[in-house]
C-alpha cells in the first residue's frame, strides 16, 4: 500500500483558515478510502482548542537545528476518519493568537519544514511520498534533496509540490538560508532558491521536487504567464512536463444541502422550493427586510484583492439601486472590512457585512442566498462556487482558474450551463452579467431549472482523488 504525508500550514478539522484547510482533510479521507494510506502533518497552533488537543497523544520529543538555536520539537498524533493526523509541536513559534503573518515567519516554516523530516526517522515512519502544500512546506524538497538524500532511510521519497496560489511566496532575505535552513549559499549563489536578491520558498519547492501540481487545468496554464506567474511563470515554463492541474473538490459529507445540519431547512433538487425558508430566516437574522422575493447576494471570501472586490466596490453605487440585498462574510485586509462594514451602516435593510471567520454562518449564507458573487482577479481553484452551486445558490464568476473551470455560463438560447461569467477583469463587465442574471432570476421557471443544472454538478473529490492517485503511481515508478 502507497503511503503519502500530506505536509500542510493548516488542516480540518483542526484549523482552517481558507481552502487549503478543506483539501488537507478532504483529499485525505478520499485517499484513504481509494487505498492510499494518507497522514497529514500540521503545527500545533494554540488555536486548536484544547480540548480537542486532549485526544492526541504525545509520542515522540527531539531537538531540532535552526540556525545556531537547538529547538525542542514535540510530535503528538492521532487518528481521526481513518486519517493519522501528526501536529508539530513548540510553543516559542506556534502557540500564539494568530496563525500566519509574523515577523519571524522565515523562523517558524523553517523549523516545521525541518522537523517534519526528522519527524520521518524519529518515529520510523518512512512514506513513499511528501505531498509538500504551498509556500510553508517548499523547502522541504530542497532539504530532502540537498541534505538527506545520502542517508539509507530517505533514499527513494519522492516529493510533490502542490500550489494552491502563487501569489503568497515565502519570499525572505538570504541569510535565511544560511542562518535558519542551515543550507549552504550555493543554492542563492546558483539561482535555485534565489528571488529577486532574496530566498524564495515556494521557488525552493517548484525547483526541488519531483513533480509540481495545482488546483485547476486553467491556473496550471495560466501560471506559465507573466500575467499570473508572479515572476515564476519562466521556472513554471521550464519545468512544464513535470507541472499538472488537478481540480479541487468538495465534501459533499459537509457540503449537501439535503443533509446539513447548520442550515435552517434542508431542501434539494426535487424540493428546490424550500430554499427560500433559508432566506426568509436568515433575512429575520440579520435584520435584513424579510421578503422572499427580494434576490439575495452573497459572498464569502476572504478580504483581499485576490477576490475582485476593487469590482464590486465600483459598482455598488448602481447595485445598491436596485431592489437586491447584498450579505457579505469575511475578514482580511483593514481597507475592504472598514469598506464593506460602512456600507451596511449606510443601507441597513440592504447590506449585510460580517467580519468574521463563522463555518455555520458560512453554511446558512450559501443556502439561503440566490446569487454568488466571485468576481477574482485570480482564483486558483476556489470552493466558494463549487459550495454554491451545490446549495442551487448561482454563481457569477469572473472567468480564471478553476472557476472557468467549474462554472458553465448560462445560454439563453440553449438554456445550457451553470451560472454566469465575464472574461475582463472589468467593472461594467461584471456589472452587465449581474443584470442578466436578475433577469433570469424573474423567469421563475428558468431559474429553477438552472438551479437544479447547478446542483447537480459534481465537483466531488472522487475524481479528483483518482488523479492525484495516478500522478503519485508515476511519481513512484
Ligand atoms: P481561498 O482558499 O482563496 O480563501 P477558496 O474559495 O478556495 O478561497 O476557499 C475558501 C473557503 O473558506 C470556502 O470553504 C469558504 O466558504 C470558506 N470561507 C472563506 N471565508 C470565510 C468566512 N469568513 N467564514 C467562514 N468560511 C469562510
Amino acid at each position: 500500500m502507497k503511503k503519502v504525508l500530506f505536509v500542510a500550514s493548516e488542516s480540518d478539522p483542526f484549523i482552517k483558515t481558507g481552502g487549503l484547510g478543506d483539501i488537507a482533510y478532504s483529499l485525505s479521507k478520499y485517499l484513504n478510502a481509494e487505498g492510499v494510506e494518507t497522514s497529514v502533518v500540521i503545527p500545533k497552533y494554540k488555536l486548536i482548542p484544547e480540548e480537542v488537543i486532549e485526544n492526541f497523544e504525545l509520542i515522540k520529543t527531539f531537538n531540532v537545528a535552526i540556525g545556531w538555536r537547538n529547538q525542542y520539537c514535540g510530535v503528538l498524533s492521532t487518528k481521526v476518519d481513518g486519517i493519522t493526523f501528526y501536529l508539530i509541536d513548540n510553543e516559542y513559534y506556534f502557540k500564539r493568537e494568530g496563525i500566519y503573518g509574523y515577523f519571524d515567519e522565515a523562523e517558524r516554516f523553517a523549523f516545521f519544514d525541518r522537523s517534519v523530516l526528522m519527524m520521518l526517522k524519529e518515529i520510523n515512519y518512512r512514506p513513499d511520498i511528501l505531498h509538500c502544500n504551498d509556500w510553508q512546506t517548499g523547502m522541504i524538497p530542497v532539504i530532502l534533496k540537498t541534505q538527506y538524500s545520502h542517508d539509507e532511510f530517505y533514499k527513494g521519497i519522492k516529493t510533490l509540490f502542490s500550489i494552491h496560489n502563487l501569489l503568497y511566496q515565502g519570499i525572505f532575505s538570504r541569510e535565511v538560508l544560511t542562518e535558519l535552513l542551515n543550507l549552504p549559499i550555493n543554492l542563492y549563489n546558483d539561482g535555485s532558491v534565489e528571488f529577486y536578491g532574496g530566498v524564495s520558498f515556494m521557488k525552493g519547492g517548484i525547483e526541488f521536487a519531483d513533480k509540481i501540481s495545482t488546483v485547476s487545468k486553467t491556473y496550471a496554464e495560466e501560471i506559465q504567464t507573466p500575467y499570473y506567474g508572479e515572476k515564476l511563470d519562466g521556472l513554471l515554463r521550464w519545468r512544464k512536463n513535470d507541472l499538472i492541474g488537478i481540480e479541487n473538490g468538495i465534501d459533499y459529507d459537509f457540503y449537501n444541502p439535503e443533509t446539513d445540519k447548520f442550515i435552517y431547512t434542508n431542501y434539494g433538487i426535487d424540493s428546490i422550493d424550500k430554499k427560500q425558508e433559508n432566506k426568509v430566516k436568515l433575512q429575520k437574522e440579520l435584520g435584513l427586510s424579510v421578503n422572499p422575493n427580494i434576490p439575495m447576494f452573497s459572498m464569502v471570501t476572504r478580504l483581499v484583492r485576490q477576490k475582485g472586490l476593487d469590482l464590486l466596490i465600483s459598482i455598488m453605487d448602481k447595485l445598491i439601486q436596485m431592489n437586491i440585498q447584498i450579505v457579505i462574510l469575511g475578514s482580511g485586509d483593514k481597507i475592504y472590512e472598514e469598506h464593506f462594514s460602512n456600507l451596511k451602516i449606510y443601507y441597513p435593510n440592504k447590506v449585510t457585512t460580517l467580519i468574521k471567520f463563522d463555518n455555520e454562518l458560512a453554511h446558512k449564507i450559501y443556502a439561503a442566498s440566490d446569487i454568488f458573487l466571485m468576481p477574482s482577479l485570480s482564483e486558483p481553484c476556489g470552493l466558494g462556487q463549487m459550495i454554491a452551486l451545490k446549495y442551487g445558490t448561482i454563481p457569477i464568476v469572473r472567468e480564471t482558474g478553476g472557476l472557468k473551470d467549474s462554472v458553465i455560463p448560462y445560454n439563453k438560447y440553449t438554456g445550457d450551463g451553470n451560472g454566469f461569467s465575464f472574461s475582463y477583469y472589468n467593472a461594467q463587465d461584471l456589472h452587465y452579467v449581474i443584470e442578466n442574471a436578475l433577469q433570469l432570476y424573474y423567469d421563475r421557471k428558468n431559474w429553477a431549472k438552472l438551479m437544479i443544472r447547478s446542483m447537480s454538478a459534481d465537483n466531488s473529490w472522487k475524481k479528483s482523488a483518482k488523479e492525484y492517485i495516478k500522478l503519485y503511481d508515476i511519481l513512484c515508478n
